[in-house]
């Protein structure tokens, strides 16, 4: 099998699985105060410093929860409070093309949910999206702001730190989900200026069920944490820490960060080397977001005419797995919110197949992918033929 899905999940790193049978072995809760609980305290204590320095931030700011999914639930809230006067954030902007955790809006009433544009790339129309801001800053009315760092499908980067400026004018909070950014592109807290980041386990070869919420500063806290009860990672998430997860997470984090720029140097040239080859099977095929900087993984491309399914299944019976429209859903293919956002026409858009890069793809991986896309193709496009005749 040719596995071309690391955007849905990559697999564990073998640091992480190590560090995670370690912790299996743990017998104390990390709240405990006997040598047990402070051996399982060390554990947590050493992978978030792990996590934080792959984002550039200072250990205490990452809050640990089940994943990015439940990051972005907790990120999503009118309770961020800078001091003790402040009053609940009035709205939520979401980018039209953010993951569906957080189109879903968190604990925002739906009403002050507002789907911002982007444009013919993906991008935050940064205009649209400063004059919205503006309008708040007049009616006196704060913001939570939540814009990608990269998004799941194009790989499209966002200016996150250009919204910043903004933001902080209107007295609100900024949020970034990084869960696909993470590991793939240099992350620093400082350069973002977003004051909230997600981050996702399970995207960097960590375990399923990990990820983090981290601060920018200690300034900000959740008045009201999305689960509450024993006052676990400092009162944000509440209930015993998943130690193997975390142990898990944090050696996957420093691994991706000691790899980071040779891989996103190394895929960047198979991505090239990918579109490069399609564009001589397909010549008409697109590639969703080239304008604009996107992930060294990412490749989000349609031949016109011919439906994602079709395509999918013809190459998952060939042994290669790849992805159509947004791969955290049902498994049913269905128009991508993302490319409707970015005005690519429906039929088009139903083609849309993902082909997500990770650190076991080889060059000749890529070559393996071109061969049988390049039959399949050939093999669709004759059927056609034969069925017009
Ligand atoms: N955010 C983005 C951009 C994603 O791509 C995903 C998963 O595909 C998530 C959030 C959800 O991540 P998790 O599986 O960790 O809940």
């Amino acid at each position: 099998r040719l596995y071309l899905d690391h955007n849905a999940t990559t697999p564990l790193r073998p640091e992480a699985r190590a560090a995670m049978l370690a912790a299996l072995d743990v017998t104390g809760s990390a709240s405990s105060v006997h040598a047990e609980g402070r051996a399982a305290r060390r554990i947590v204590e050493e992978a978030r410093e792990k996590v934080a320095s792959l984002v550039g931030a200072a250990a205490k700011a990452v809050v640990f929860v089940s994943g990015a999914t439940e990051a972005n639930a907790t990120a999503l809230t009118p309770h961020w409070r800078r001091g003790p006067a402040d009053r609940p954030l009035e709205h939520c902007l979401v980018s039209a093309v953010e993951h569906a955790s957080v189109l879903a809006g968190g604990r925002f009433a739906p009403d002050r949910v507002e789907m911002l544009p982007v444009d013919g790339a993906g991008r935050a129309d940064l205009p649209a999206w400063s004059a919205r801001m503006a309008d708040l800053r007049q009616a006196n009315e704060r913001p939570l702001v939540s814009l990608m760092l990269a998004n799941n499908e194009t790989g499209v980067l966002q200016p996150v730190a250009a919204l910043a400026e903004a933001v902080q004018a209107a007295g609100g909070v900024l949020h970034a989900d990084a869960a696909q950014a993470a590991g793939k592109i240099a992350i620093s807290m400082a350069t973002l200026r977003a004051d909230l980041l997600t981050l996702s386990g399970h995207k960097l070869g960590g375990p399923f069920g990990s990820g983090a919420l981290v601060l920018a500063s200690e300034a900000l806290h959740l008045a009201e944490p999305l689960i509450a009860g024993g006052g676990q990672e400092r009162g944000a998430r509440a209930g015993t820490e998943n130690l193997p997860a975390i142990a898990g997470f944090g050696a996957a984090a420093e691994a991706a960060a000691r790899d980071l720029a040779a891989e996103a140097v190394r895929q960047r040239a198979l991505q090239g080397r990918l579109e490069a080859g399609l564009g001589r099977i397909a010549p008409d095929v697109v590639v969703f977001g080239q304008g604009a900087e996107r992930l060294p993984n990412t490749i989000c491309f349609a031949v016109p005419g011919i439906p994602a399914e079709t395509t999918l299944m013809a190459l998952d019976l060939q042994g290669v797995a790849v992805s159509s429209g947004s791969a955290c859903s049902s498994g049913k293919v269905r128009a991508s919110h993302v490319l409707k956002a970015m005005a690519v026409v429906p039929d088009l858009a139903s083609g849309a197949i993902r082909v997500s890069l990770g650190r076991s793809t080889a060059a000749e991986d890529v070559e393996r992918f071109l061969a049988v896309f390049h039959r399949v193709h050939r093999t669709i496009y004759e059927k056609r033929r034969m069925r017009a005749a």
